[in-house]
């Protein structure tokens, strides 16, 4: 299940299957052509109603035109994007997620936990129909159903944000052989307001997950982060400077970017409030942001 592409001076060799990567080159530096990897969001629509919902969804939200969108055609094959699922009522998600696949594109798809209850029989048709291949669930309530149904899909990751998920959620989730990705707390949108009406619980969640990180890394089979994240628990200092340099994937705008198709633009992250007019070429996105913040290796 691995695929194997050259991408500017590197080889990336790509398990299709779990969603290792691994990079290789005979030179100093790995210097990309095109990103490896797109955060995309397709939809600004969603029922969770969740108090700290850092893009702000709401039902009256809008949905994006994802079949005429030009910079699709441009993806190298084997592209990884990450999209939005939400309340999954996007029309056009199914004939989108065909098109990717024609273009063999990955694509990964997060939901919350609710929309993943909800709807679990059609995300299993989706990555039985390899429509989309990781599937990620930002969590709301631990529960043995819960974590029962997560490991249904060999490619699940739960999502989690630092201060929010509780010192008993981690203990919950922990020693189960799951995959969690803790994201950075986004203050940003409805972000803002949950973090002013609950800034001590939030520091101190945050503080407690600062203080167990060895303990939490122990108890799953992968513990990854954002790049937030790692910025926000120091991930850096429990690690060797070998484990650092093996495990880091780059930062923001290096390997990545961000498009919003709702809003029609792009930018280094989907927390840069610096946003640019979306283009046709994903490859021009990419130089743009890489000169924009001098990120070329
Ligand atoms: S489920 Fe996701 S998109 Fe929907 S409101 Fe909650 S955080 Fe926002």
């Amino acid at each position: 299940m691995w695929v194997s592409y050259k991408n500017g001076n590197y080889m990336v060799h790509f398990n299709t299957k779990n969603g290792t990567k691994i990079r290789e080159t005979e030179e100093d530096n790995f210097v990309p052509s095109f990103a490896e990897n797109m955060d995309v969001k397709i939809t600004d629509r969603c029922d969770g109603g969740c108090e700290y919902c850092y893009e702000g969804c709401t039902t009256q939200g809008k949905h994006a035109d994802l079949m005429n969108a030009k910079w699709v055609d441009t993806l190298h094959p084997y592209t990884e994007l990450a999209i939005n699922g939400n309340d999954l009522t996007h029309p056009q998600l199914v004939p989108f997620l065909k098109k990717l696949q024609k273009k063999n594109i990955i694509t990964n798809m997060t939901v919350n936990q609710v929309h993943f209850e909800k709807h679990k029989s059609f995300i299993h048709s989706l990555v039985d129909h390899e429509l989309i291949h990781g599937v990620g669930i930002s969590l709301r309530k631990v529960t043995p159903q819960f974590i029962n149904s997560v490991k249904e899909f060999p490619t699940a990751v739960i999502h989690v944000i630092n201060g929010v998920c509780t010192p008993i959620d981690f203990m919950e989730l922990a020693g189960n052989d799951l995959t969690i990705l803790i994201l950075g707390y986004k203050n940003l949108r409805r972000g803002v307001g949950y973090l002013n009406d609950h800034t001590q619980e939030v520091a101190r969640i945050q503080s407690w997950t600062y203080d167990n990180l060895d303990t939490i890394l122990k108890g799953f089979r992968t513990v990854s982060f954002d790049n937030l994240a790692l910025e926000q628990l120091n991930v850096k200092n429990h690690l060797s400077d070998e484990q650092w340099e093996e495990f880091f994937m780059g930062s923001d705008g290096a390997y990545t970017y961000y498009i919003d198709m709702v809003g029609n633009t792009f930018s280094r992250n989907s927390l840069s409030t610096e946003r640019f007019p979306i283009m046709d070429n994903s490859q021009k996105m990419f130089d743009f942001i890489r000169d924009k913040y001098n990120l070329r290796g």
